[in-house]
């Protein structure tokens, strides 16, 4: 029997025009899904936001339902908490100790990297499935105990099949990064083109059997990578987005240079740089995205983009998080005027706000996550993450600085380094004011907000 709200949400995609093969194909992911609750006793909970066919451009999130269907489960199975509380006491264990020495000495983490791969933790992961979901939790214990490991340590435990496979990266490649074998690095950015990645300059030609690129980015985190997605201009400039193609650039290919990392302010165990590619040959077979292929080179960008928006929202509330449970034991604990400053509503209010903040932003990210677990799109919950998100961890940071006093302002408490490190996501992946675009199209359609 097909639910009633799986119905009506076919109905309403029907009616706005969506591809009847889109619709089908999404009825059968809803039923499948919708049985195997009922299989698990679940009744229909959580399959609400599965009623809304991909590719179509309507209203997301609740649909007119029956009973509780509308109200989705928000819990974490058993295995995934277990996951978590592995990760924790890993991260505890084997970052925690050497906290600061990747920011200081601006070192990238590989021999936590091969500590990480040895725990067996990815491994884990991989049999649990889920594995945007679990990336999060990931991500999220890690930056509570080092936000400079994430980033490098993520990709580990996503080979083919799991969730860095948007990246497009051959199989055979991808499996590699997740060995620890290899690095790879997303080269979009421009100097001249910035935040319009529809308008890349770098140029992709077709000679024979390869693509010939030429240009440079201007902003490549993992600038020690291997292996660069890079996206280059395949068709004319008034194509736009339509005219980008993806390729996968190797670093020893002759005529791939690195800079000097930047100075950056926060993130520093990531070196980030320029790439410059002078008549770098590509072999067609390492063609990405993007011209005569099924992917558009904007699709290619949209699936990295989309999933790791939840992920960069996930790590910053890591950060967040340790520091408002450091401030809460500390508030407790610091006795003035004869008693602990948290019974100052001054004092409590701004932990108790930030705490709920904090509850709404993390369900958001699992929410995407999930959403990217069901192969659902999942584009406006991720730009909604990435203007939002960042900004309120930094605020947060901020806001535990001032109630450390003046211990709080040095680099004696992780606060500082949290604050700088968080400022930097509110930029890469795209900044809030490309963001708050990107949901302003869902709500007034692609002509109203131009990118
Ligand atoms: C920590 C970090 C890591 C990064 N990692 C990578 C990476 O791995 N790969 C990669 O390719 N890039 C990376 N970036 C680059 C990042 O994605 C870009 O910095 C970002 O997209 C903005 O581009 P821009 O710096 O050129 O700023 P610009 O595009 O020049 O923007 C300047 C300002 O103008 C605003 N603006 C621009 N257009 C509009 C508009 N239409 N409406 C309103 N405001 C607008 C922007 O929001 C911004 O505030 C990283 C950046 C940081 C900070």
């Amino acid at each position: 029997m097909r639910p009633a709200f799986i119905a009506a949400a076919l109905d309403a995609a029907r009616r706005r025009g969506t591809d009847g093969d889109r619709v089908r194909d999404r009825e059968w992911k809803l039923q499948t899904r919708f049985r195997t609750l009922e299989e698990t006793g679940s009744s229909a909970r959580g399959v609400s936001y599965g009623a809304r066919v991909e590719g179509d451009s309507g209203p997301s999130g609740v649909i007119e339902a029956e009973g509780d269907a509308t109200m989705p489960d928000f819990g974490f199975s058993s295995d995934e908490e277990q996951f978590r509380a592995e990760v924790r006491e890993f991260a505890e264990r084997v970052l925690g100790p050497l906290r600061k020495v990747w920011d200081q000495e601006r070192q990238y983490p590989v021999e936590q990297m091969q500590k990480l791969l040895e725990s067996g933790l990815p491994e884990r992961a991989r049999e649990i499935g889920r594995s945007n979901v679990l990336r999060g939790i990931f991500a999220e214990e890690v930056a509570r105990v080092d936000f400079n490991c994430v980033y490098p340590l993520l990709p580990l435990w996503a080979g083919p099949g799991g969730s860095m496979e948007g990246m497009g990266l051959p199989p055979q490649m991808a499996e590699q990064v997740a060995r620890g074998e290899k690095l790879q690095a997303l080269a979009i950015t421009e100097a001249g083109t910035g935040s319009d990645a529809g308008h890349v300059g770098a140029t992709a030609v077709r000679d024979g059997d390869d693509w010939v690129l030429n240009g440079e980015k201007n902003s490549v985190s993992t600038l020690n990578a291997d292996y660069f997605v890079v996206f280059a201009r395949t068709g004319p400039v008034e194509e736009g987005a339509r005219g980008v193609s993806g390729f996968l650039v190797t670093r020893d290919s002759p005529g791939v240079t690195t800079s000097e990392p930047l100075a950056d302010m926060g993130n520093r165990a990531t070196p980030r740089g320029v790439l410059t590619l002078k008549n770098v040959r590509v072999a067609a077979s390492n063609q990405l995205s993007g011209a005569g292929m099924k992917t558009s080179g904007f699709e290619h960008i949209g699936r990295i983009l989309d999933t790791n928006r939840a992920i960069i929202g996930l790590i910053c509330l890591g950060a967040a998080a340790a520091s408002v449970e450091e401030t809460v034991a500390y508030a407790r604990e610091r006795v003035l005027f004869g008693r602990p400053i948290s019974v100052n509503q001054g004092v409590a209010f701004p932990l108790v706000e930030a705490s709920t903040l904090m509850e709404a932003a993390r369900l958001l990210c699992y929410k995407a996550l999930w959403m990217a677990d069901q192969g659902m799109r999942h584009t406006t919950e991720g730009a909604m993450i990435k203007w939002w998100v960042p900004r309120l961890a930094g605020d947060v940071i901020r806001e535990c600085i001032v109630l450390r006093g003046h211990l709080g302002y040095t680099e004696a408490l992780p606060l500082e380094q949290r604050l700088r490190d968080v400022l930097g996501w509110e930029i890469g992946d795209g900044t809030p004011q490309i963001c708050k675009l990107v949901v302003a199209r869902s709500l007034f359609g692609r002509d109203a907000a131009p990118l």
